[in-house]
Parts: structure tokens; sequence; C-alpha cells
């Protein structure tokens, strides 16, 4: 065989790695048929591996802090739980407990909000298992050997699973910039201790000039970092980055303060934790970008939608997901009567935040979280 050959040979391949590209199947919310119906669809089409006979499946979901409404609806999760089912597997929904107060702090908390909030056994069919234990201290170490962390702190249950299947929710997010797929399993799949330690670049201040001096900061800092004299103190030593106080402060007084690189620096924290959270694992996800808010669920407040509803998509490919949920919010029509400051901005997240999302990607990439190219597959 002559150089002509291999030189043939080598152009083919290269061209046709260049065109595998991971698909991600896309249902517009402009349909005249059900989306739920287009959810059954495109799980068909997107995961035909994804489940073994008698596999014990989680289904990672955020089941919305108590207060907030603009969650994935569990009409949505039933259609999935009936899928795995189809296939002789074994659903159960899952989250872990938050590090900060709230309606899931520990178990029974969380499983009564999760009912309270419409995921009961009557609705979505499937059991509900909080994955880290009754206080958020059953997890398992899982190596990653990544430039942050040596081993990551993931929910025993999410570790034990066979297979998962990731139901996100599109938001913006005050410390990340956007939460979706890849905060869903980071922060969504690790215990307390692993949540602390992705937040730990994100230490906040308070601006007297701003603080009224209403002690909400105080009654709602988990690790009480927060003195109150004539104005709330943060103790920055005591202080564990969860952004609780940031987010009940009812005069915006008090910001995250970034040092260094803190920003980058949590994205490229929750990287490193969504690959151990999914490391060997059979992974499909499914991200809905409907009821868009300006902040996560784990906000009991409301707000309007920044951007209009635009579907749902479904992957086995986590970073290429994610990508393409950026791509079609950044390219739609920002709200007016939305928080943004500026609705015909290019990038919505950070008009809302302050924050460059991209090192999520840069970084996924770079440890093998999975592709920032994709083909987008339209099924309606
Ligand atoms: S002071 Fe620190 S630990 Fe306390 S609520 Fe604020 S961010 Fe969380
Ligand atoms: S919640 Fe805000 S306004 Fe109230 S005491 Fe804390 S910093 Fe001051």
């Amino acid at each position: 065989m002559g150089a002509n050959f291999w030189l043939q040979k080598y152009l083919n391949n290269y061209f046709l790695l260049d065109t595998m590209k991971p698909k991600v199947y896309f249902a517009s919310v402009r349909t005249e048929e059900s989306l739920i119906t287009h959810l059954g669809k495109m799980f068909d089409l997107a995961f035909p591996n994804l489940l073994k006979k008698d596999d014990l499946t989680a289904i990672k979901i955020h089941f919305g802090e108590f207060g907030s409404h603009a969650f994935i609806r569990p009409v949505f999760v039933r259609q999935i739980v009936e899928k795995i089912k189809e296939n002789n597997s074994k659903p159960f929904i899952s989250d872990t407990n938050t590090l900060y107060k709230g309606h899931r702090q520990n178990s029974v908390d969380h499983l009564n909000n999760a009912i309270a909030n419409g995921f009961g056994y009557a609705c979505t069919q499937a059991p509900l298992i909080i994955a880290d234990g009754l206080w958020g201290r059953d997890y398992k170490n899982v190596k990653v050997d990544l430039k942050h962390f040596k081993e990551v702190k993931i929910g025993n249950a999410f570790v034990q699973a066979d297979s998962m299947v990731v139901m996100s929710h599109m938001t913006g997010h005050l410390a990340s910039g956007f939460g979706c797929a890849i905060k869903n399993v980071a922060m969504g799949c690790s215990s307390r201790a692993g949540k602390q330690q992705q937040h730990d670049s994100s230490k906040p201040k308070v601006n007297p000039k701003q603080c009224i001096s209403c002690g909400k900061c105080v009654a709602n800092c988990p690790v009480d970092a927060i003195a109150m004299n004539e104005k709330a103190l943060i103790d920055q030593n005591k202080c564990i980055g969860c952004a609780e106080c940031v987010t009940v402060c009812p005069t915006q007084a008090i910001a995250i303060m970034w040092g260094g690189m803190g920003k980058k620096e949590m994205q490229e924290m929750m990287c490193e934790y969504a690959y151990g959270a999914t490391k060997g694992k059979r992974v499909g996800y499914i991200n809905f970008l409907m009821n868009i808010t300006p902040a996560c669920d784990c906000w009991p407040v409301s707000n309007a939608y920044f951007v209009h509803d635009i579907g749902i998509l479904a992957s086995s490919d986590l970073l290429a997901i994610d990508k393409a949920s950026i791509d079609l919010v950044q390219k739609s029509a920002g709200n007016p009567n939305s928080k943004l400051k500026n609705p015909k901005t290019n990038d919505k997240f950070k008009d809302l935040w302050g924050i460059d999302v991209m090192q999520h990607f840069s970084y996924g990439k770079k440890i093998g979280l999975g592709s920032m190219d994709y083909e987008l597959v339209n099924v309606n």
C-alpha cells in the first residue's frame, strides 16, 4: 500500500470525525401536538441504548424550593417515568439536600417540599429518594484527579444508580451565570460538603450604605457567619459561600466579591463535579427551556421570564446540550419587561449577573465532559 492510500485514509478519518457531532434533539413549544408526546418521542430517539433490564434509574431533578413555581412540571417527569418502565428499568426520582436553610436542607423537609410541589407518587408514578441521606452526609468520594479536586463527594444513591436521566430547567444564576444540566449534576448530585467545596470561591460582603438592618441574612445563614451590630457584618472565615444571604436580602446590600479568577474558578469546579457525578455511568440529559427565570429554582421568589418559552432538548452529551440551550436563549428576543437591563444584549447572562458563562464549555471540553459542537435535530 502506497503513501497515497494512507493519506486518503487519514483524510477520510479526519473528515468523518469532524462531521460526527453529537446530536441534540429539539422539540419547539411551537407545536400543534402535546409537548409531553414530543418528550416521549425524543426519549426514544436520543437514548436508544441508555437503559438495561432491571436498572435502578435515577431521575435527577430539582423539586423547586417551596414558594417557587417555575420548576419543571411533574407531568413531564411522569412521561419519563413511563419511558423508563417501558424499557424494563426501575425509575426513582432524586435530588440532594441543600447547603442553605430552607425547605430542602434535610430529607424529611425535602420530601415534604417535593410532594407539596406536585412530585408525589400519585402524579409521577415513581418513588422519591433523597440521594445523600437524612442530613446530606451519605456520599461517596469519586476519584477524578483534576485541577481543583482529586476526589468529589457525590450523593450515594446517584453513585449506586445503574443509569440516570437528568432533567434540568434552564435559568440564570447569580454565582455561575446560568444553571442547566451541568449545574444540575455538579451541584445537584453532590453532598452538602461537595456543594460547599464548589461555592468556596464566592464569598459575599455587605454594603453598609444599603443595609437596613432587617436581620434576614442573620436568620438565614446556615453557619452563623453574620453578626448584627448597627449593620450586618460577614465573618469571612466562617462563611462557606452558599449565597443564601444574597438571595434573602431585600435591598441587594449583599454582593458576591469575586477574588482573582473566582467566577471562572467556580465554573471549573462545577465541571469537575459534573465529571465525577457522571463518570462511568450511562446518562441521558433533557433540558427544559421554559419559564426561564433570572435566578434558579432555589429562590422562593417570582420574576418575569427574560425570554419566551423555547422548547425541550435531549442528548447524551452533557456539554453539547447545555451549549445548544445557551445558544437558543442568546438567539431569542429579550423580554423588555424583565430583569434584563438591555433586552437587546448579545449576552443575557452577562447582562443579568455580570458573568461570562463560556468557561463552563472551554474547561468542560478540556476535561472530557463533552463536545461544544452539536447537531440540532428538530423533532416537531
Ligand atoms: S454569610 Fe456566607 S455562609 Fe452565611 S449565608 Fe452568606 S454566603 Fe452563606
Ligand atoms: S438582609 Fe440585607 S438589609 Fe437585611 S440585615 Fe442583612 S444585609 Fe442588611
